[in-house]
């Protein structure tokens, strides 16, 4: 009796040891990075940076000066934007100034006068049926003169392109958000109302797929911008990296990771929600005051020989550069759907669930 248990107990260890070993070979097998791909930047730049403004929650008192100290210090950056007005404000992410607003439309077309790039949060904080989408995506142009180049799927919105589920290309992640994932999304499906992805294929060149706590996105994947063959309806995915709230945007953007981002030649382009109140100062009575560290962060990148300019200018000129390729490898995909979620793993469940 006690040899049969001694010999169950082999069998169980000698069985967890194989596992282990396929799982660890697996894992490496994903993880292994691909080849580094360097570049050079216009005019002799060090490296590339920029921020991507996730919309939600702005109040134009509250952004404002946040982008002129933006403009004040030389960056070019890329502001998404709501045209119509939320019709679900039961979800707080989707509150927040639209173009619809004469006074913030005034300031979004001043930004764009500027050199900031404009670009797409879905069509509002909420849901969109393809005829609402169509509605907006026009207005948008009517309004800003151009189609939007770059998106960025919100939070909830049933219209986000490949986004719960669909967003995995990897079977075993996909089963998994299945089983853990409460929301259904609907963008790129042609059977369903929330359908815009020939919208998007036909006039979006970038889409965010993931964020990574990184400070150079040439290091977390070095093709960049890239596209996904199980995702025909994006034309081109980019990653983003995450200094949401002055904490972050602090943290991300420390001497130590300035030094790295140049050293390296790198590409930043930072995540952020600069209207949701992490960049102003906590002070009920002045909540238009902007957190010193925001200042202290673009003072120090200012001072730097970096190329500013918005997303889309220097995804376009990364697909110009000799080396690229757009194509990503299934393995490759699978290293950055790995790496996105380990990120998410260390730094807790994200904002504004994007998962
Ligand atoms: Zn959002």
């Amino acid at each position: 009796m006690a040899m049969t248990t001694s010999h169950k107990l082999q069998k169980a260890l000698r069985i967890a040891f194989c596992l282990a070993i396929v799982a660890g070979g697996t894992l490496a097998y994903f993880l292994y990075p691909p080849e580094p791909w360097s570049v050079t930047f216009p005019g002799g730049k060090k490296f590339a940076f920029s921020i991507v403004d996730d919309t939600d929650l702005t109040k134009l008192e509250r952004v404002k000066p946040l982008y002129d100290l933006l403009y004040q210090y030389g960056f070019r950056t890329t502001k998404t934007v709501w045209v119509l007005a939320s019709n679900d404000l039961s979800h707080s992410p989707n509150h927040g100034d639209t173009l619809k607003d004469p006074a913030y439309r005034a300031f979004v077309l001043d930004l764009q006068n500027k050199g900031f790039e404009i670009a797409l949060h879905g069509v509002r904080g909420g849901s969109s049926t393809r005829e609402d989408i169509i509605e907006g995506i026009e207005e948008f142009k009517n309004t800003l003169g151009h189609y939007p180049t770059l998106h960025v799927n919100h939070s909830y919105n049933k219209d986000n392109v490949y986004w719960g589920v669909h967003r995995w290309s990897f079977a075993p992640f996909r089963w998994l958000y299945g089983w853990i994932g409460e929301y259904d999304f609907g963008g790129e499906d042609s059977t369903s109302p929330y359908f815009w992805g020939d919208i998007v294929k036909q006039h979006i060149r970038y889409v965010n797929q993931f964020t990574y706590s990184d400070v150079n996105l040439l290091a977390v994947n070095p093709v960049l911008p890239y596209h996904l063959p199980d995702k025909p309806y994006v034309n081109y995915w980019f990653p983003t990296l995450d200094g949401d709230g002055a904490d972050h945007f602090n943290k991300l953007l420390s001497e130590d990771n300035l030094n790295r981002l140049e050293k390296e030649g790198g590409v930043c382009l930072v995540y952020a929600h600069l209207g949701a109140g992490g960049f102003n100062v906590d002070d009920k009575r002045h909540d238009d005051a902007v957190d010193p560290r925001f200042e202290a962060r673009l003072k120090a990148l200012a001072s730097r020989n970096g190329w500013f300019a918005p997303a889309s200018e220097i995804l376009d000129y990364l697909r110009a550069q000799p080396g690229w390729r757009g194509e990503m490898t299934f393995r490759e995909t699978v290293r950055l759907e790995i790496l996105f979620l380990w990120n998410r793993f260390l730094v807790g469940l994200s904002r504004e669930g994007r998962w």
